[in-house]
């Protein structure tokens, strides 16, 4: 059985929902989504809004804690390799293969390495 836990929301209690609204008459309150598990925001928020919400309260804090993106990264040619088809042949024909996004090489690949998410000839970095 799992763990209960609480939308991180900032705002989740301030959502009129009919679930969200407890207590006994006299004295409901509005509360924060409470579940085993949620859908957004790695399991964390109960909705989109939640999940937006506490994005646009935190992101600054957050981007000037782990560090901001001041200058471009760059992806290599050794790591510019994509899983793909190859429609040369037509629908029934398709093929698998590797295809470099800057080279434009391209190379067979089969159905297990396609599906196969450790292999890969990236180099990594
Ligand atoms: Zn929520």
């Amino acid at each position: 059985m799992s763990e209960m836990k609480f939308c991180q929301g900032p705002d989740c209690h301030t959502y009129h929902t009919q679930d969200r609204l407890k207590g006994m008459k006299g004295s409901k309150t509005y509360q924060t989504r409470r579940r085993s598990s949620f859908y957004y925001g790695n399991s964390n928020f109960c909705d989109m809004r939640c999940l937006n919400d506490w994005i646009n309260k935190y992101i600054e804090q957050g981007l000037d804690h782990f560090g901001r993106t001041t200058e471009a990264k760059h992806l290599t040619e050794d790591n510019a390799w994509q899983k793909t088809w190859d429609w040369n042949g037509g629908y029934d024909n398709r093929t698998y293969v590797y295809r470099n996004g800057i080279t434009k090489e391209q190379r067979p690949l089969t159905e297990e390495q396609y599906n196969d998410s450790n292999y890969t000839l990236n180099t990594g970095e």
